[in-house]
């Protein structure tokens, strides 16, 4: 029959192992998740930039049929013009040419800017490029990761998981209802003594209690200051053997 003590500090190292695995695994999909969305917001920058060179090319590509169209359009309300009966038409006429005259000086302007337009552009896509790729790398860095981790992890988490099933077959009931009541508190209800203090709060624990529990190992000690339940250097060393077989 093994001591209480040794099985409270078996359970509590198994659970602070499978507290690790899971706190591992537990940030890894949200960072994927994270990185997914980054890609996703990226690809759209991407998108609307290219779009933005695209509506320059077709600007460049019409903008001689458009220049010729407007022309012509003007050529005709001037001849129109000659044969106005009334002022009221001669303005509405003006009016139509002024605003043919202001779409040609727009086109014009347009296209004279472009090419520092396109050249801005350009510049802003090959960065867009670049952070998305990147973005992209590091999606399928941690993609990878998650899958490996999940693959290994599997591994240890069944044998961690048999290892306390099979500690807590062993424990007595009313000892394992307090431990699970003060891991409610605190993730580590039972932590081992580090340089004559409770590794779980650092505070002191009295020498004299230190001898105590070397030679009271059925009693269980707790840390005054925490509450944790606490065991010796020399449990915790038999614990480590123990687990690495
Ligand atoms: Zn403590």
């Amino acid at each position: 029959m093994t001591e209480h003590i040794t099985l409270i500090a078996k359970l509590a190292t198994v659970d602070t192992h499978l507290d690790e695995l899971r706190d591992e695994l537990g940030d890894l999909p949200i960072t994927v998740k994270g990185l997914e969305e980054r890609v996703k917001e990226c690809s759209l920058l991407v998108e609307a930039t290219q779009q933005k060179l695209d509506e320059i090319d077709h600007l460049r590509g019409t903008a001689h049929v458009t220049t010729q169209e407007l022309h012509d359009k003007e050529q005709k309300l001037a001849k129109q013009q000659f044969k106005v009966k009334n002022n009221r038409e001669f303005d509405a006429i003006t009016k139509e040419i002024q605003h043919i005259k202001t779409e040609v000086a727009e086109l014009e302007d347009n296209l004279r800017t472009s090419h520092v337009k396109e050249e801005n552009l350009r510049a802003t896509l090959e960065i867009e490029t670049s952070v998305l790729s990147e973005a992209r790398e590091k999606l399928d860095d941690k993609e990878k990761e998650l899958e490996e981790l999940s693959g290994d992890q599997n591994d240890e988490l069944k044998k961690y998981i048999k290892l306390r099933l099979k500690i807590i077959a062993e424990l007595d009931d009313t000892l394992e209802a307090e431990y699970e009541r003060i891991r409610t508190f605190h993730k580590e209800a039972a932590v081992g003594i580090r340089r004559n203090s409770c590794s779980g709060c650092f505070s002191a624990v009295p020498s004299q209690k230190i001898m105590e529990m070397k030679y009271n190992r059925e009693k269980l000690y707790a840390c005054e200051n925490c509450g944790r339940i606490l065991y010796t250097e020399e449990i915790q060393n038999s614990v480590d053997e123990l687990l690495d077989a």
